[in-house]
């Protein structure tokens, strides 16, 4: 992979904006901030926030084993999604591949962007058509996005299938890795180092309860994060927001605790959910929610939004006729859903 050639000719050319942040850095420091036109009164929030969340990526570079220079922090994996098009696409010339049923933003992002979307449908046990999807390559062929465990199907894509995709595009792997604190396998961070093109995503808005807060993360070799620090917005991440995920982050024990307890609760509804008539299929699951096919979707979803209980409607889905995805709940709340799906 030939990384200046993948970058859009305007982002190489560009300057960016440099913010008052950017330029006096040392913060810390008992200094009189004239700089930024802030307003000097002190209500926690009157100073810009530091545009490059050091505090947030020393911790994150601690506890997953990667260099504070390989991270880029977003507004919500949306925000570090978006980025990547705009670094790296050049709109009505560039492609994007994609492997429905999936996350459903990136195909957004394409259209935002005016970049074309080649969808290759995952086999029907969910997993990527390797020869598929290298068969739609062609030289505009920017990125393909991998989303493992994938939303809404619940499984994670095969190791021999990741490392075929790595080794055979030349362009950026874009593995989105929102679930993997709930799976079994281990994230593919630890390859970072031997993948150039590798980008992992991963969001504090799952396993870490934060999606109010809205932080995403990119992992990437470091001349992929300083592209994408050019064209970032300044200040992307809000005070209130660093000093929260900050709060969360440094708690590794409670986010294990809770994600052990959503696993559970998993394994029990699993159990449960096969056990209800209308329920043809329950997928394995190594995300928080659980993906069933029922007898007629719609008329499942009406009944369960009848009884004050929302759930996703995945039946316009290829691949997912007739499917709801179903997000873990409290104990109480998984409970009461089972007794109702058992009423119906
Ligand atoms: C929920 C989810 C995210 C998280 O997005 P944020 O913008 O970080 O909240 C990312 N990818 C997938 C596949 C998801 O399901």
């Amino acid at each position: 992979m030939n990384l200046e050639k993948l970058i859009r000719t305007n982002i190489k050319a560009m300057q960016p904006y440099s913010s008052a942040r950017d330029e006096f850095t040392d913060f810390d420091q008992k200094m009189i901030f004239l700089d930024a036109n802030e307003s000097p009164f002190e209500n926690g929030v009157n100073r810009y926030p530091d545009p490059q969340q050091q505090a947030i990526k020393l911790v994150l570079a601690e506890q997953k084993s990667v260099n504070p220079n390989q991270i880029l922090l977003g507004n919500g994996s949306d925000e570090v999604l978006d980025l990547i098009f705009r670094a790296f696409c050049e709109p009505n010339r560039d492609n994007v591949i994609t492997l429905p049923p999936t996350y459903g933003m990136y195909g957004v992002l394409a259209n935002l962007n005016a970049i074309e979307n080649r969808e290759v449908l995952l086999s029907s046990d969910f997993q990527p058509e390797i020869e598929r999807i290298l068969e739609k390559v062609d030289a505009n062929t920017k990125m393909i996005f991998l989303c493992s465990p994938n939303n809404p199907t619940g499984n994670s894509f095969s190791d021999e299938s990741i490392v075929t995709l790595l080794e055979n595009f030349n362009g950026l792997v874009v593995l989105d890795e929102a679930y993997i604190d709930f799976s079994e396998k281990e994230s593919w961070l630890t390859k970072l180092n031997d993948y150039p093109n590798l980008i992992i995503t991963q969001t504090l808005s799952k396993a870490y309860g934060l999606a109010g807060i809205r932080m995403g993360i990119l992992y990437a070799a470091p001349e992929i994060i300083t592209v994408l620090n050019k064209i970032k917005p300044p200040y992307n991440l809000n005070v209130l927001s660093q000093q929260k995920a900050l709060e969360v982050l440094s708690d590794g024990k409670l986010i294990k605790t809770k994600t052990n307890l959503i696993k559970g609760e998993k394994r029990n509804l699993l159990k449960q959910l096969l056990e209800v008539n209308f329920i043809r299929n329950v997928y394995p699951s190594e995300a928080n929610f659980i993906l069933i096919k029922v007898d007629d979707a719609n008329t499942r979803y009406n009944q369960l939004l009848e009884k004050g209980i929302v759930v996703r409607n995945r039946n316009n889905q290829p691949l997912c006729e007739n499917c709801l995805r179903i997000s873990i709940g409290t104990p109480e709340e998984n409970e009461f859903l089972i007794n109702i799906l058992k009423t119906l």
